[in-house]
């Protein structure tokens, strides 16, 4: 059966969730070998196997912290020459799209970027995109070279599949470009302590109906009683209420998670455009005309201010 790379995203060895999502979805074309990179990068090896690597390709070099993206480049281009992969995988986060784009060029493939399935065709790999703002859903397939897939987080379910998950060393030779841009300075960002937005299984968004920043410790309340993630419409970023890094949609973040809570959200494009491929998707919205209804899975008509604490003290009762 094709060996199907995957590029590990992990944190000194705890591999994240959305690289286990696409261990899933690489069995469904062939035999996942993974490729984990940097501190800890060894570590990784139990989690990958227990969610169906076969093989797990390691190396760490100071370079993958103190340089952006061009060693992982060389690493996974030398994994790409050592396995001649069916297909290469790789979250959809903004490092991953950049290395995933300049691999394709190197090795002369075509690539497909932000897909939300993969399945196995007769020739070669399948990957389904939402598309000119969520509009339309398409089916591509790269036509020249190993098929480069980067894949939104959430796009498949995690499922426990033991296999091998033999560690072996990659041989990386590092380019002259790799250490062309050096990292000077890190600071940590502030933790809420709740979920990445991109990567959240549950979303729960605030519009302008949520009508001050004040306001919004409502909708952070309903989020921490579902462990979500918090984002906002741009009416409520422009407003100054949220922050912008916390915006859905076309000019803001694109979010694809299991379950999706609009609380005073018209549902304009723009915004759809962020949270289209959402699995299930509430709103509350005390307008039963805004378009965001034509897009729910449930919709309650009414006005946040009674609904949304009313269901976070629900959540929480049957939590307890
Ligand atoms: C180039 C471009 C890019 C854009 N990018 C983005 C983007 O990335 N993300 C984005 O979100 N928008 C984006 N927009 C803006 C977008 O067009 C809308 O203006 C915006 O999404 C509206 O935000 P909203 O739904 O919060 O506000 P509104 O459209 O004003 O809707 C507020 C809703 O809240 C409801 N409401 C009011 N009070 C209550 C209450 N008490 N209880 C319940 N419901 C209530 C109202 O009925 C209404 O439906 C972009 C626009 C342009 C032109």
């Amino acid at each position: 059966m094709a060996e199907v790379l995957v590029f590990v995203d992990h944190v000194d060895g705890a591999v994240r969730k959305p690289t286990l999502e696409l261990l899933t979805l690489a069995r469904r074309i062939g035999e996942p070998v993974a490729v984990a990179l940097g501190a800890g990068a060894e570590n990784t090896a139990a989690a990958l196997a227990e969610h169906g690597a076969v093989k797990v390709l390691t190396h760490d070099a100071s370079e993958y912290a103190d340089y952006l993206v061009v060693p992982k480049v060389d690493a996974l281009q030398a994994a790409v020459e050592a396995v001649s992969p069916a297909a290469v995988l790789v979250p959809s986060s903004a490092e991953g799209k950049e290395i995933a784009a300049r691999l394709a060029l190197r090795i002369g493939s075509g690539i497909i970027t932000d897909a939300t399935d993969i399945e196995a065709g007769d020739e070669g790999p399948v990957a389904t995109q939402s598309v000119f703002a969520a509009s339309f859903t398409t089916k591509s397939r790269v036509s020249k070279g190993t098929p480069v897939i980067t894949v939104k987080p959430n796009s498949a379910a995690v499922e426990a599949a033991p296999a091998a998950g033999a560690v072996e060393a990659l041989a990386v030779t590092f380019s002259a470009q790799a250490t062309g841009t050096k990292v000077t300075g890190r600071t940590p960002r502030e933790s809420t302590g709740r979920p990445e937005l991109t990567e959240a299984a549950i979303v729960v968004s605030g519009g302008r109906g949520v009508n001050g920043a004040e306001n919004f410790a409502l909708i952070e309340s309903l989020a921490d009683s579902l462990g979500a993630a918090v984002g906002a419409s741009r009416a409520a970023v422009d407003a100054g209420w949220y922050p912008h890094t916390n915006q859905v949609g076309q000019t803001g973040k694109s979010v694809s998670p299991q379950l999706y809570i609009a609380n005073g959200i018209s549902g304009a494009i723009q915004h759809r455009a962020g949270m289209q491929t959402s699995k299930t998707i509430v709103a509350v919205n005390k307008d039963a005309e805004a378009p965001i209804f034509d897009l729910v899975d449930y919709g309650v008509v009414g006005d946040l201010f009674d609904v949304v604490p009313q269901l976070t003290e629900e959540i929480n009762t049957r939590k307890g």
